[in-house]
């Protein structure tokens, strides 16, 4: 059944002249489907790049705003509107402007996984793969890192600039415990611990590598090592799997688990094909100064 909803979505991706991108936490149909997959930042070079007329995304609302800010003359189709974010709900550009003038003229970096209105206002984006370098870039010694503070104290770490932070969070990233992180390591001691920056300060410093989550894809194959723990969303688990047969991997905990994410089915992107909707769109002049924003980082 679902072999044959593939083939007919293949068919239909192809008369659209559609590219079907799915981010690494999607559910293993969806990635197997896709012509692509990767992490925010891979997703966003190729949604820039597509010479395709439509986009369907496989993923959450605020990587569709991305898509459609990089590539405003394309359908970019999100199968379930309802797919969000969390942490991008955490900030609004009202409230970040209003904080911005009290800084002066510090520079925002934002994390993409963010409105596309507050990367309107911002002076670039980042992602959990070039943070660190895009935030270095700037010639600025202190810097405003929006909306994920792990994220941000991550890469204060790091830098010798001054990061003030967001007071914002991705759910199954922050809920993620020190003692999840303890009996992992001794039930594998033999394993590495990859970890997403998004996971609270005290965990990182616990973990072997901070990565995004083609960090990890690729971290893992080049390693010697025979065994991980991985410390993100256990969709990456399918990837890390099906590119390293000979390896293991284990999940850091059970509740590691993106909701939004989960809710995409096959059927939904064939229905979204025929019906060319749910269309993303963003207005004009939220989707140039935004485009700026996410152009800046693409360029780093
Ligand atoms: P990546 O940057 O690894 O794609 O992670 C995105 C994300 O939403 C993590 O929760």
């Amino acid at each position: 059944m679902s072999d044959e909803i593939s083939i007919q979505i293949k068919k239909l991706a192809k008369e659209r002249n559609a590219l079907i991108l799915a981010h690494n936490y999607q559910p293993p149909e969806i990635q197997d489907i896709a012509d692509f997959t990767g992490d925010s930042l891979e997703l966003s070079l190729l949604a820039a790049q597509t010479d395709a007329e439509v986009i369907v995304f496989c993923g959450v609302r605020f990587m569709a705003e991305t898509a459609a800010i990089l590539s405003p003359d394309k359908t970019v189709l999100l199968p379930r509107l309802e797919a969000g974010c969390p942490l991008a709900d955490m900030i609004t550009a009202e409230v970040l402007s209003a904080k911005m003038k009290k800084l002066d003229h510090t520079p925002v970096v934002t994390y993409v996984n963010s409105p596309s209105s507050v990367k309107a206002v911002s002076t670039l984006c980042c992602t959990s793969a070039n943070a660190l370098s895009v935030v270095n870039s700037l010639d600025a010694d202190e810097i405003l890192m929006v909306p994920d503070r792990n994220l941000a104290q991550y890469t204060a770490s790091r830098t010798g600039k001054t990061v003030h932070y967001w007071n914002g969070f991705c759910p199954a990233h922050q809920n993620l415990t020190l003692d999840e992180v303890f009996a992992a390591l001794e039930a594998h001691p033999e394993a590495d611990f990859m970890a997403h920056p998004e996971c609270r300060p005290e965990v990182l410093a616990l973990a072997d590598a901070v990565l995004s989550t083609s960090g990890m894809l690729k971290y893992a194959k080049d390693s010697d090592k025979k065994a991980f723990i991985v410390g993100t969303e256990q969709g990456i688990l399918y990837p890390l799997r099906k590119q390293n047969p000979e390896k293991a991997f284990y999940k850091v905990s059970d509740s590691m688990v993106c909701r939004d994410m989960k809710k995409l089915k096959l059927t939904d992107i064939l229905t979204s094909l025929r019906n060319m909707r749910p269309e993303v769109s963003v207005s004009k002049e939220i989707q140039e100064p935004a485009f700026q924003a996410v152009q800046r980082m693409l360029k780093n």
